[in-house]
């Protein structure tokens, strides 16, 4: 089997190109779960989740259905805004989309009171100081308007 490289591929082709925008503004309705997530999040500061009996497992962010076993019925449970980092990456190349400056660490943090891992951002220590294991503590916004980001980062605890 021969390896090509891509400098042989393309040799003797002129790479043609252009510089483009898409701007695309759309709205979407998060439905009724997601909307009911969002609002104690901004009215309330309260981070909800969703409880299936049938399995015994609590969901953040909330399911309107249970993933893992298909239940219909879910009850609304109030989680901590503490827990425990699953896992985590830092990114360091800036790109348009990300909300923050770089360094930025992404993590998955298991919220006091539920069994699944919520990704979300950690700041207020230094990137390098992240452990798998670490207690965190969402830190909401001062003006929150419905969004993930009303919780603005979570930090490490105490
Ligand atoms: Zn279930």
């Amino acid at each position: 089997m021969s390896e090509i490289v891509m400098d042989e591929l393309f040799k003797g082709v002129e790479p043609m190109v252009y510089a483009s925008r898409i701007n695309v503004p759309y709205h979407w309705w998060a439905g009724d779960t997601a909307s009911k997530f969002f609002i104690a999040l901004r009215d309330e500061k309260k981070i909800l989740g969703a409880r299936c009996d049938y399995c015994s497992m609590t969901f953040v962010p909330p399911r309107k259905t249970c993933p893992r076993c298909g239940a219909a019925e879910m009850k609304w449970a109030d989680v901590a805004a503490c827990g425990t980092v699953l896992a985590y990456t830092v990114v360091r190349r800036q790109m348009a989309a990300m909300p923050k400056k770089t360094p930025v660490v992404y993590a998955l943090i298991k919220l006091d009171g539920a069994e699944t891992g919520m990704l979300h951002m950690i700041d207020g220590v230094h990137p390098e100081h992240v452990k798998i294991g670490m207690r965190v503590r969402a830190q909401f916004a001062p003006e929150r308007k419905g969004h993930i980001f009303d919780i603005e980062y979570f930090r490490p605890e105490g």
